[in-house]
């Protein structure tokens, strides 16, 4: 119905502007290659890398926007209802993209949900206030505390890529043999840097990741066996309470650690307050939720931040130089 009643405001908005130009016939510009739409920053990067030179990938998150509370606009409903590609993370991270799926007609659009196939961590309970859930009112049982970062656990990347690729060969299935290609190149990229992670954090003086930022890295350092600490819930606009605070103070103080790492997301103060407060120095760690516009306009990749985040985890958890 939205897009039926978009779709009346453009013809109109069109007749006028034939109107005011003399009736010329309007110029359209030819769209080339498959029309993809995704969320967060992975989903897109993924995408462009097995989508190459065949389609032409766009984030709906605007640079540097709040990923967890992000809501689409009625412009981003037209950008979704005319792709033929939609990639949403999970219903954890984005409950809103079932929901908007169901009223766009578009029997044409393909819809991927990239976390479809991978395991999920549920997060303890303290550990689990999700904006989304509070915000809804009603209690989605199934949903209570899982971690929506599935793409910081490189194994869990690749069955990402698995399902983005399943959606590029269902949408266009002539061009199924380039895209298997890439996104074989894609997985093969990842499971090195997975090697590089595991090679490079497995002798480090302390194995204790402590995280002035929301819930984040939980993926990561299950994969590499490191101990997660962080200051609040798995959602960046979860306050964190004076109780963690302190208690995260103690751990800093306790851990022998000489860093706490700072996240990409919220201001930096607090956890420089809570380092400076512990004696230690503070780290960035990025979460590649979503990137800044400088970020994004340097074409920094997903394989970019992770090695930025090895070389800090390297630092902060004194790791030894493999
Ligand atoms: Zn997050």
């Amino acid at each position: 119905m939205k897009r039926y009643i978009g779709g009346i405001v453009i013809l109109v908005l069109s007749c006028a502007a034939i109107f005011v130009a003399g009736c010329k016939k309007a110029e359209v510009k030819p769209v080339v290659g498959l029309q993809v739409v995704t969320t967060l920053f992975p989903l897109y990067d993924f995408a462009r890398a097995i989508g190459g030179d065949r389609a032409q990938v766009t984030m709906l998150l605007p640079p540097g926007v709040e990923p967890h509370t992000f809501e689409p606009k009625p412009e981003d409903m037209i950008r979704i209802s005319r792709a033929g590609l939609f990639i949403y993370t999970n219903r954890y991270m984005e409950p809103w993209a079932e929901k908007i799926i169901t009223g766009i007609d578009n029997t044409s659009l393909r819809v991927v949900n990239a976390g479809e196939k991978v395991n999920y961590r549920a997060v303890a309970r303290e550990d689990a206030h999700d904006h989304g859930q509070k915000e809804n009112g009603s209690p989605d049982h199934d949903a209570k505390g899982m971690d929506p970062h599935i793409w910081l656990d490189f194994a869990n990347a690749a069955l990402i890529v698995d399902s983005i690729l399943d959606g590029f060969i269902a949408a266009d299935p002539g061009n199924g043999d380039r895209y298997r290609r890439n996104a074989d190149i894609l997985k093969s990229d990842l499971a090195v840097l997975d090697q590089r992670y595991r090679g490079s954090l497995s002798s480090c003086a302390t194995r204790k990741l402590l995280h002035g930022g929301h819930y984040t890295f939980g993926y990561l350092a299950g994969r590499y066996g490191l101990q997660y600490h962080a200051l609040s819930g798995i959602s960046s606009d979860s306050e964190p309470s004076a109780e963690r605070m302190v208690a995260l103070v103690r751990e800093i103080r306790s851990s022998g650690s000489g860093y706490l790492f700072a996240e990409e997301l919220l201001s930096p103060r607090l956890t420089e307050t809570l380092a400076k407060e512990a004696g230690v120095g503070m780290l960035m760690l990025h979460g590649a939720h979503n990137l800044s516009r400088d970020d994004l306009s340097g074409n920094v990749t997903f394989f970019d931040l992770m090695e930025r985040n090895l070389v800090q985890l390297q630092k902060g958890l004194k790791c030894r130089a493999q």
